[in-house]
């Protein structure tokens, strides 16, 4: 068998593992990166990018229709139709883009690409079996763990056929006249609320009381108001016991103690998503585990010396940007840098109708940890540009100390208020105060005035309500 050497040797071509390979090739570091299936990993091929290219696709068809129902901007459009199979063309062209300029970003640091499978033999030695041809045999004296993970699947109803995953859902062959969607989290929720928008019966089952249930309650109601007015049946509380093609997905209210039917063309299955720890010879190295993932220290250490681990692997929260930020300060680790991986927040966005943004700690967390904080909200309902953009739903809202007005968190939702989840990392990394913020001036009329507003309310101070 061929044998090669390097110094780090990365398995997993995903946001974690391709940044960290960027970054290692850039410091000098002699790097490899062996990726099973397409670089770019779930986020690029199957996640987040065609995830946000279908709302997108999805939002312009509701968009058209609205205006053919006689919208209120005097715009007519009459009997808007939508081509599902140039929708997944187009999708699929972005996604063919941004994976092809991560295998160019790779080459052009020097990063040695090897297209085949992994599986571990010790730390330090990988077999990697490309889809052609022998199986090589790679040595390194780092090995960076970023193998990602997978969708849970639910032993009633396997994934195949009538019943999806959020990979089938990105490429339909056609589009569904009645969805049935189990888990209102965020794949379900975003994917749920795109498929309403093509003109599809959405029906969500939730087993929990509340839809997004990780985020409180006060933002996640103008979310449960949309699905409400959009025609979203929700069943909350409820669990699934199976799928039959004559009555659709059988689910009980265990609270009624009622069993019921609810009939289905496709079946999306969202609940939840597995570390990939399995399958690659990973439990030959006996790491310390943590629940069902690999546990790390604060620079990214597993149980093994000079072995590293990124990513989905290494648990919540299971976003594409904390697995880049990890990749970036392994790599700078290994180059000699003295780096931790202590972010003071993480953003959190989901991409409903309307969004949510979550950075940092929200009233209730910052009390519970005893910190006398204090929150305002300012709505988008007194915010001119809302009212330009007929999005006057949901607020912004700021916590901070009430000592010293250091602010601990943003929370935020609304149309478009992704865009605000930089402005919310950044005051919290730079240690801001709520005078800071309260006290920079913002651009009129723009979405983020509500951001200085909140700050300036968490004052008292607040000008526009
Ligand atoms: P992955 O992206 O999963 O990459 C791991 C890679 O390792 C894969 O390419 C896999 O083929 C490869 N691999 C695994 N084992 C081996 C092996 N033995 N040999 C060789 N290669 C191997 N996150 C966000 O932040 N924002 C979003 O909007 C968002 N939307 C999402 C939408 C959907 C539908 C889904 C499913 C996920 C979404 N996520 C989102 C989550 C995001 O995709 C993940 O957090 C991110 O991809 C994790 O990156 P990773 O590098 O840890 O793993
Ligand atoms: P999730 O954890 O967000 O939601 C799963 C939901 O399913 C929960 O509400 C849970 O209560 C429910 N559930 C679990 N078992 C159930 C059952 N048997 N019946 C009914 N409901 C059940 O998981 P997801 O939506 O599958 O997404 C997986 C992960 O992917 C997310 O946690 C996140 O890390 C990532 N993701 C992120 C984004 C984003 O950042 N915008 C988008 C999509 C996915």
């Amino acid at each position: 068998m061929k044998e090669l050497t390097t110094k780090l040797l990365i398995i997993g071509g995903g946001p974690g593992g391709y940044v960290a390979g960027i970054r290692a090739g850039q410091l000098g570091i002699p790097t490899m990166l062996v990726e099973g299936a397409s670089l770019g990993g779930t986020c690029l091929n199957i996640g987040c990018i065609p995830s946000k290219a279908l709302i997108h696709a999805a939002e312009e068809f509701d968009r058209a229709r609205h205006h053919a129902a006689g919208s209120q901007l005097g715009i007519r459009v009459s009997d808007p139709q939508i081509d599902i199979a140039q929708t997944v063309r187009w999708k699929d062209g972005i996604v063919t883009r941004l994976t092809g300029g991560v295998g160019a970003l790779l080459r052009k640091a020097g990063v040695q690409v090897h297209k085949g499978w992994a599986e571990i033999e010790d730390g330090k030695t990988v077999i990697v079996k490309p889809p052609e041809g022998e199986p090589l045999r790679v040595r390194c004296e780092h090995l960076l763990l970023a193998t990602g993970s997978t969708p849970v699947e639910l032993p009633s109803m396997p994934f195949g056929g009538a019943i999806w995953s959020s990979t089938d859902a990105l490429s339909p062959d056609v589009i569904p006249k009645r969805l049935v969607v189990v888990g209102a989290g965020y794949i379900g929720l975003e994917l749920g609320m795109a498929y309403r928008k093509l003109g599809v019966e959405v029906t969500v089952v939730e087993a929990v009381q509340r839809v997004l249930p990780t985020y409180d309650e006060e933002l996640t109601q103008p979310v449960l108001d949309a699905l409400q007015k959009s025609g979203i049946e929700l069943h909350l509380g409820c669990s699934v016991q199976g799928w039959d093609a004559e009555h659709g997905v059988h689910v009980r209210n265990d609270a009624r103690a009622e069993e019921f039917a609810l009939p289905a063309d496709r079946v999306l299955v969202a609940v939840g998503r597995r570390p990939r720890t399995a399958g690659f010879g990973l439990e030959s190295l006996q790491l310390d585990m943590a629940g069902r993932h690999v546990a790390i220290d604060a620079h990214c250490r597993t149980s093994m010396r000079n072995v590293w681990a990124i990513g989905d692997l290494t648990g919540e929260p299971m976003l594409a940007h904390r697995a880049m930020a990890q990749g970036e300060c392994v790599a700078e680790q290994i180059a000699g840098k003295s780096r931790r991986f202590e972010p003071m927040a993480i953003p959190a966005v989901c991409f409903t109708d309307p969004e949510v943004v979550v950075t940092g700690k929200t009233p209730g967390e910052a009390r519970a940890a005893g910190i006398d904080c204090i929150d305002a909200a300012f709505p988008f309902a007194a915010n001119g540009r809302a009212m330009t953009l007929e999005a006057t739903g949901g607020f912004v809202r700021v916590v901070a100390r009430k000592d010293n007005h250091l602010i601990l968190g943003w929370q935020a939702v609304g149309r478009g208020v992704s865009e605000l989840a930089a402005a919310f990392g950044q005051s919290i990394e730079m240690g801001a105060r709520l005078e800071d913020v309260g006290h920079t001036i913002h651009a009129h009329p723009t979405l983020g005035e509500a951001v200085q507003e909140a700050a300036l309310r968490a004052l008292g101070q607040a000008l526009h309500i």
